[in-house]
């Protein structure tokens, strides 16, 4: 017993890389039923030249979408590409039949405002779920195309069996891209949310209550044992890169993983948790995006 806290049992590890492949078995069926119908699965992204990252995301996704038959096409614009160029290009791909879902990669070069190109993006291709209109749309309880990660969260969440309605769930992190949508999500399912953030005084107060519990604050061990209620769902959303063992760089989440596998009931790794079904759910979305 680290904390007191501990449960006898460890918790059950919700398995993110063979729930992805689950699904990614659906989306493949999906891809090919329109295909055979002659209509196209297409992801455009827009990739402005200069930052590594995105340009190692942008080929994983490449690799993602040729697995499951959707067309990938990645139109890298230079590093000094301005407003207007970016703007062109989404509206071009707004326009094209052809094109099933949009993105663009982050992060653009100063002076061109993301929040501007990504309102641009043709609500029905918006495969991110970043223009507000669509955000708006859940909240108003119709069909939209929400934020990947968020969406994965949920559907881990579901893949446990714990019921969302009438539990409570705490969110720690509020950003726009996670933290806030899936408070949006949560409360279309009935759940009763606390959203906290890097201000939240006494933490513990709120995450102890936690029947599911949330973490994307982007802090390695930001959750400790002592602030898991035993027996909760806790789904790590942290990607943290860390000095581990003998100087070698690891990867891990905001779960103090090892500790919080003592108390929790069932609990997401990290790696192999939530970053492979955001990619299954971004696949999702634009299969979504196509059938409409
Ligand atoms: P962000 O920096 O935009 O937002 C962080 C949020 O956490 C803010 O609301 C902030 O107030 C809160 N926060 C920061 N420190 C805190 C603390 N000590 N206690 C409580 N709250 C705190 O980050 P983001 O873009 O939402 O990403 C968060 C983490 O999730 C990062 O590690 C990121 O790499 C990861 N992420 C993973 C995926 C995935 O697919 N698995 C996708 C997106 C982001």
């Amino acid at each position: 017993m680290t904390h007191g806290y501990a449960t006898d049992m460890a918790a059950q590890i919700i398995d993110g890389k063979a729930l992805a492949n689950r699904y990614k078995e659906t989306i493949r069926k999906r891809v090919q039923a329109l295909r055979d119908q002659d209509r196209s699965v297409r992801l455009d992204a827009i990739l402005v030249e200069g930052d590594s990252s995105a340009g190692i995301y942008a080929k994983n996704q490449a690799r993602s979408c040729d697995e499951l038959g959707i067309k990938y096409v990645l139109h890298e614009l230079a590093s000094d590409a301005g407003y207007d160029e970016v703007a062109g290009r989404v509206l071009l791909l707004n326009a094209d039949e052809d094109v099933s879902a949009i993105m663009v990669h982050l992060p653009l070069p100063s002076g061109v405002e993301e929040d501007k190109i990504q309102s641009l993006i043709a609500v029905e291709k918006d495969v991110e779920g970043v223009n507000p209109a669509n955000i708006g749309n859940v909240v108003y309880g119709r069909r939209s195309l929400v934020p990947c990660t968020a969406l994965a969260v949920i559907e881990m969440i579901e893949s446990t069996g714990v019921k969302l309605r009438g539990s409570i769930c705490v969110c720690v992190g509020a950003s726009r891209i996670v933290g806030k949508p899936l408070a949006v999500l949560l409360m279309q399912a009935d759940a009763t949310v606390i959203s906290t953030n890097v201000h939240t005084v006494d933490r513990h107060n709120f995450t102890r209550h936690a029947d599911v519990l949330v973490c994307a604050a982007g802090v390695p061990g930001l959750i400790t044992a002592d602030l898991v209620k035993p027996g909760a769902v806790v789904i790590d959303v942290g990607i943290n890169r860390i000095k581990g063992k003998e100087g070698k760089s690891m990867t891990v989440g905001d779960v103090a993983f090892e500790d919080v596998k003592k108390v929790a009931g069932y609990l997401s790794p990290v790696p192999g948790g939530v970053g492979p079904m955001t990619v299954a759910m971004m696949m999702r979305n634009t299969v979504d995006a196509a059938e409409r």
